[in-house]
């Protein structure tokens, strides 16, 4: 019998989750997480910018998942202990409480999410502890990569193509029945817990015009996985669709949950390839896998690249004179630059926490390359509203539009007016989230 500390991060599942896999019976199992509370200001080379990093939303969200995988937890006999604080000191303290043998967590990109990992293990090792940070939050796990990390291609369709040849599918792990019992923990550990749980932010008051009207937790992932690729089937024509701009339908929406775990990437691709043997595969049940690889892409330049992920230079090293006009960034923040098609985009940003993939490159192209300031002030405006914030996709799609990422392209620069009559020829994406003056200003 042995005692499992499942540090909960961005895994807030049960189904296809490595965390949760090979126990024996009568092993004890603790899953614990830390409760999200208020981050810290965004400051870039000291200058504040004047925002958190990130917005009450995602806080609420990822609070929402906490207690959401709580109830799944509680369903199958086990619970979720709620902890505040710093992650390395709460867990060291409380597996020496518990008698556990075994910490085991996801693997979470980003430097500081690593540094952290690193440093717990480091405590752990002198208890006798074994901890086991397992990478599980991409669709391909990295043994199956044909390449060593250190010669990651730089360009995607390189990456691509030679996965292709050798990777077709990855199983997801099912959702176990039963979970182990809990450790006997002394009763004020949970009487805390319930403290923290008792009173959540509250989510933010929906916006009926949000493309991103859905709940947190894996039980709002898995209904919409369903619904999207079954039940509207609305997978089978993603290609055409996906540079869409409004309503719920044009494109899967799994960011969030991606990003929190609530649904796994390998979840995703067993349900693509289900469709495709009940209805037939076509080119969107392929591009909907080809955009997780992008996914995976940007994960694996991550974890090569480590802290260059956050440089202004980027991975590239690249030496450019950005400009840090404070006044011109946060007009652009604030959806008044006076491109009817960007501002449209950041207003829908700033009220939704959800943006298009299609209106986040206009609006970052206008940033960098019509305004010409630091990326990484539209990096951290985005990590601060993304309900689906992710590391390694937000600063490198940001590198790649910026010109100091991935891409074999030196110069990404978008002409948001003919992007705006060629996507929003109508009017409607801009009609829905200018006001009314812009409205009338069209005659
Ligand atoms: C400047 C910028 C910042 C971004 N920041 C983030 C971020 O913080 N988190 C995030 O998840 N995505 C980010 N993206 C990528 C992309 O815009 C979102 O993943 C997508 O819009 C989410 O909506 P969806 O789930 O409906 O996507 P779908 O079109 O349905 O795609 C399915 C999945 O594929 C993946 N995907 C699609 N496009 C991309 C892409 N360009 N890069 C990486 N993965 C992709 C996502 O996991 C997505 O959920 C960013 C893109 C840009 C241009």
């Amino acid at each position: 019998m042995s005692c499992v500390l499942w540090w909960v991060r961005d895994d807030l599942r049960l189904h296809d989750n490595q965390c949760l896999s090979g126990l024996q019976h009568g092993d004890r199992l603790l899953p614990v997480a830390i409760w999200p509370t208020a981050t810290p200001p965004v400051e870039i080379d000291c200058v504040p910018l004047g925002f958190p990093r990130s917005h009450t939303r995602r806080l609420a969200f990822r609070q929402q998942g906490l207690l959401a995988l709580r109830e799944q937890l509680r369903a199958r006999g086990s619970d979720l202990l709620l902890l505040e604080g710093e992650a390395r000191v709460q867990l060291a303290e409380l597996a020496a409480l518990v008698g556990a043998e075994l910490l085991r967590c996801s693997h979470a990109t980003g430097s500081e999410e690593v540094a952290e990992q690193a440093a717990l293990q480091r405590m752990l090792a002198p208890l006798g502890l074994r901890s086991q940070i397992i990478w599980q939050h991409t669709l391909v796990p990295p043994d199956a990569l044909p390449f060593a990390p250190d010669a990651l291609p730089r360009v995607f369709t390189t990456f691509r193509t030679q996965l292709e040849k050798v990777w077709h599918g990855s199983p997801a792990l099912p959702t176990p029945a039963q979970l182990p019992e809990l450790p006997t923990l002394p009763s004020e550990y949970w009487a805390q817990s319930e403290a923290l749980a008792a009173n959540p932010i509250p989510p933010a008051a929906a916006d009926p015009r949000s493309a991103f009207p859905f709940a947190a937790g894996e039980r709002a992932a898995l209904a919409r996985l369903d619904q999207y690729v079954f039940q509207r089937r609305a997978l089978g024509h993603y290609k055409e669709t996906r540079n869409g701009l409004l309503g719920h339908d044009y494109s899967s929406k799994f960011s969030p949950w991606l990003a929190q775990g609530s649904l796994s990437a390998r979840q995703i691709h067993a349900a693509v390839r289900d469709y495709e043997r009940q209805f037939g595969s076509n080119a969107s049940t392929y591009w909907l896998v080809f955009e997780l690889l992008w996914r995976d892409f940007f994960e694996f330049t991550a974890a090569r690249h480590g802290p260059a992920l956050y440089w202004r230079g980027g991975i590239q090293r690249k030496t450019r004179a950005w400009r840090h006009a404070l006044s011109d960034f946060q007009r652009w923040c604030q959806g008044e630059t006076g491109d009817d098609f960007v501002d449209a985009g950041l207003r829908e940003l700033a009220t939704s926490g959800y943006l298009s993939n299609r209106a986040r490159q206009n609006v970052a192209s206008f940033l960098v390359h019509e305004l010409g300031i630091d990326w990484r002030w539209g990096a951290a405006w985005f990590e601060h509203h993304l309900l689906d914030y992710a590391p390694a996709s937000n600063y490198g799609n940001w590198q790649y539009i910026a010109g100091v990422g991935n891409d074999p392209r030196p110069l990404r620069r978008f002409d948001t007016q003919a992007q705006a009559q060629r996507y929003d020829a109508s009017g409607s994406y801009r009609a829905q989230w200018l006001d009314a003056a812009w409205q009338s200003s069209l005659g």
